[in-house]
C-alpha cells in the first residue's frame, strides 16, 4: 500500500514471491479483464526494476495483482533519465515506500558486456549504453576471475540500488528511511528471489 512502511511493503513483495514458488500464486492466473477493472486507482506499494529478460516477469514472480507494484525494464536493470524519472515520480507522487533492482542468473545484457570487454569492441548504437553502465561491475570483479559472469551480475544489482539511493529526488526520502532501495537476485531454476543489498 503507498504510503506504507519500507520494510512492510518488501515483506508483502517478498511473500508474494514464495506463493509464486510454492506453486500457489493467488493472483497469479487472474489476468482477466475484470481482475484489471477492480483494480480502480492504483495504489501501488513497490517499483520493481528488472531486467528485460523474457524469463523473469515481474509482476508474475511476485504473484501481484493489478494495481500492486509498478514495473521497469531494461536490458540489466540499466538505469538513464527516464528510469530514473520514472522511479521519481512513482515515490514523490505515488508515495511508495519501496524499490527493489533485481538482477537474476545467466543474464544476457551482463554477459554480452563481459564479452565485449574481452574483446575489446564496444557495440554500437544504444547497445553501448548498456555495455557502458554495465562495464564497471564486471571490471571490479575482473575480466579474470572464472565466476565473473555470476559475480557481475550481482555486483551490478548493488550498483543499480547504489545509484539510485543518492539520485536528486530520492537521497531524501531513502535518508529519512520513508523509502528504501532494495537489491534482489532471482533464480531462474527455483523462481526464488534472494535479497542481497542489504544481504
Ligand atoms: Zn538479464
Amino acid at each position: 500500500m503507498a504510503g506504507g512502511t519500507p520494510r512492510a511493503a518488501l515483506a508483502d513483495l517478498l511473500s508474494g514471491n514464495r506463493r509464486f514458488v510454492s506453486g500457489r500464486p493467488i493472483h497469479g492466473h487472474d489476468v482477466t479483464a475484470a481482475a484489471a477493472t477492480a483494480s480502480g486507482d492504483q495504489q501501488p506499494y513497490a517499483v520493481v526494476l528488472g531486467c528485460i529478460d523474457s524469463r523473469v516477469p515481474l509482476e508474475a514472480i511476485f504473484d501481484q495483482t493489478f494495481g500492486a507494484i509498478c514495473v521497469i525494464r531494461t536490458g540489466g536493470h540499466v538505469l538513464d533519465r527516464a528510469v530514473c524519472g520514472s522511479i521519481e515520480y512513482v515515490v514523490g507522487q505515488l508515495g511508495v515506500p519501496l524499490v527493489m533492482v533485481l538482477g537474476h542468473e545467466r543474464c544476457g545484457a551482463v554477459g554480452a558486456t563481459v564479452d565485449a570487454l574481452r574483446g575489446g569492441e564496444r557495440p554500437g548504437g544504444s547497445l553501448a549504453h548498456l555495455v557502458d553502465e554495465i562495464a564497471p561491475a564486471v571490471l571490479e570483479v575482473g575480466l579474470d576471475d572464472p565466476a565473473v559472469l555470476a559475480l557481475a551480475i550481482r555486483r551490478h544489482v548493488r550498483r543499480t540500488a547504489d545509484a539510485l539511493r543518492v539520485d536528486d529526488l530520492l537521497a531524501g526520502p531513502v535518508g529519512a528511511g520513508r523509502v528504501a532501495v532494495v537489491g534482489g537476485l532471482y533464480d531462474l531454476a527455483t523462481g526464488e528471489v534472494a535479497l542481497i543489498d542489504p544481504a
